[in-house]
């Protein structure tokens, strides 16, 4: 194998695998650089998302709301069940089965578009040669015109609450815990706190979620905020506590006890297990050598330009490592950004235009401004809304709760948010983002026939209600 490349990767998560097969796929002998080991000890690119993230954790979701169904809905429908038990090993082995299948599809896909893919630690030096250490301290040598950073993500630790992932889990702990903790904390509101905490609040946990911020899921449009906030407290029985910030922890043997403070004052309470989610950095320790000279900026990120140039000649970064949202897919967009940019296109990336979930249940979803931003920003708008409560389809599923708030420019029309709360929001939520990516009216959607009865006729009843003129609902 030569050790010279047109393009090398350091990284095989979504942002780094899609980056060298866009690459390949342009033409250009491309090797990419990972060292995520599974639990075999062998090689499992895809990175976070796939190892310890999206993925595992969509299946835990999955599994868990079928459980809740079970238990809770099924009755609803006519169905009985008899007693109903959990095999959470078996639930995890599932899980892990997925992750193996689609870690084992990126080496395959590596294979097919004829990628050199090197198992170990990169280091990216000066002249655009990259160190790797693998497993067992073996250090080679390899080089490329273009080098692409795309090393990803790494929990926040916080000194209160070490993590060792017996008692203390972080999001890979929390991901492999074998039986039903009885009590579970978790530190962090956000979008895995809730996400893993559903997971077990399904499967029988009691959940207390300490959120040292004063407000609920503050990147989220607040009316749909408000009502999640209602659905989780109320209907699923999670006590989120916001403004308590914990102050201290204690591990026995088989518990740990969390202090904290809250508008109450100081308190303690004591969990099985506690799951810390405060959020995720750049990882980017020793990912290159200083005489590259290579620019970071005042949050620890590589600083990029909008084409994910960094201030070194040649060489790119992309993904969590970088500034924007910590999201796969648009991790994976720069990636072909990047690869593209390096053959002479001219891509760009709509920064306005990245979708969000939030695979609670229901789930939430949101593209573009929520009235809040509007509203500071100074940006005329008007808003339709349509209640899942008031489609069909939705009351046929038994799925009442959520909304679809759609925001219109006032004098354009142009849609510029789109925020559901709701059974499938992630999917009914393509629907708006392709609707943005086109600069579509709200009045385009009105004029656009949606099957029925669907979820996503909530989704033209907003556009409808944009202009006062919804059909099943009073405007
Ligand atoms: P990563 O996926 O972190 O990949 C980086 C890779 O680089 C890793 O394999 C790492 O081992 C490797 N690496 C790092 N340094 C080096 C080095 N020096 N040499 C060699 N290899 C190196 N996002 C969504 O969009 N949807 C979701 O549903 C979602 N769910 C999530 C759930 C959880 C629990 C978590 C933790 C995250 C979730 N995310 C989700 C976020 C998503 O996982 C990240 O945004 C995404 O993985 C970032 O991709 P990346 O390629 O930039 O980095
Ligand atoms: P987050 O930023 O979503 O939430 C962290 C929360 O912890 C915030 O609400 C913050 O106020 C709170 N917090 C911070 N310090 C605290 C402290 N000391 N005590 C109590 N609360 C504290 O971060 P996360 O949930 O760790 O997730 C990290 C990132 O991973 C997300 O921002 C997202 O980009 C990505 N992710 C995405 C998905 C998805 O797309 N569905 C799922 C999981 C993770």
């Amino acid at each position: 194998m030569s050790n010279k490349f047109d393009i090398i990767v350091i990284g095989a998560g979504p942002a780094g695998y899609v980056a060298a097969i866009r690459a390949a796929q342009l033409g250009f002998n491309t090797a990419c650089i990972d060292d995520w080991t599974d639990a075999e000890g062998k090689a499992a690119p895809g990175g976070t998302c796939l190892n310890v993230g999206c993925i595992p954790s969509k299946a835990l979701l999955d599994s868990s709301e079928k459980y809740a169904q079970a238990s809770h809905e099924f009755a609803d429908h006519g169905i009985s069940t008899g007693k109903l038990s959990v095999d959470v090993k078996k639930m995890i082995a599932r899980k892990d089965a997925i992750v193996k299948q689609l870690t084992g599809g990126v080496a395959g896909l590596f294979k097919a578009n004829k990628i050199t893919s090197i198992h170990g630690r990169g280091k990216l030096l000066q002249n655009k040669v990259v160190e790797v250490t693998d497993n067992a301290g073996n250090v080679s040598s390899y080089s490329a015109e273009n080098i692409i950073l795309a090393t990803g993500s790494k929990p926040i630790d916080i000194p209160p609450a070490p993590v060792d992932n017996k008692l203390i889990l972080d999001n890979a702990g929390a991901l492999d815990i074998s039986a039903i903790p009885k009590k579970l904390g978790v530190i962090g509101a956000g979008v895995i706190g809730l996400e893993l905490g559903s997971v077990w609040s399904r499967l029988g946990s009691e959940v207390t979620i300490f959120e040292a911020a004063p407000d609920f899921l503050p990147p989220v449009d607040k009316q749909i905020s408000r009502e999640m906030f209602k659905v989780l407290t109320k209907k699923q029985g999670l006590d989120i506590k916001l403004g308590a910030m914990v102050s201290a922890t204690k591990a026995t043997k088989s518990s740990v006890t969390v202090s904290y403070n809250d508008k109450d004052g100081e308190q303690t309470a004591k969990f099985d297990k506690l799951i810390v989610a405060v959020g995720r950095k750049a990882n980017v320790d020793g990912i290159v050598d200083d005489t590259v000279g290579l620019k970071f900026d005042d949050r620890g990120r590589i600083d990029v330009d909008d084409q994910c140039k960094t201030n070194v000649s040649g060489v790119y970064a992309i993904g969590d490592a970088v500034k924007g949202p910590m999201l796969a897919h648009k991790g994976s967009e720069e990636g072909v950004m990047v690869a593209e940019v390096i053959a002479g296109q001219h891509t760009k990336l709509n920064h306005d235009v990245i979708p969000w979930v939030i695979y609670t249940h229901p789930e939430i979803a949101w593209v573009g401004k929520n009235e809040e931003q509007c509203k500071e920003e100074g940006i005329p708008y008007k808003v339709g809304f349509f209640p899942f409560a008031a489609n069909g389809r939705a009351l046929a599923m038994n799925e009442k709760n959520g909304r679809v708030k759609m925001i219109a420019h006032k004098e354009t029309d142009e849609v510029i948010g789109v925020h559901i709360l709701g059974v499938s929001a992630s999917e009914l939520l393509a629907e708006a983002v392709l609707a943005m990516e086109f600069k579509a009216s709200s009045e385009d959607i009105a004029r656009t026939i949606h099957g029925h009865p669907t979820l996503n006729e909530a989704f033209h009843e907003a556009a409808l209600a944009v202009d006062k003129r919804a059909i099943h609902k009073a405007n």
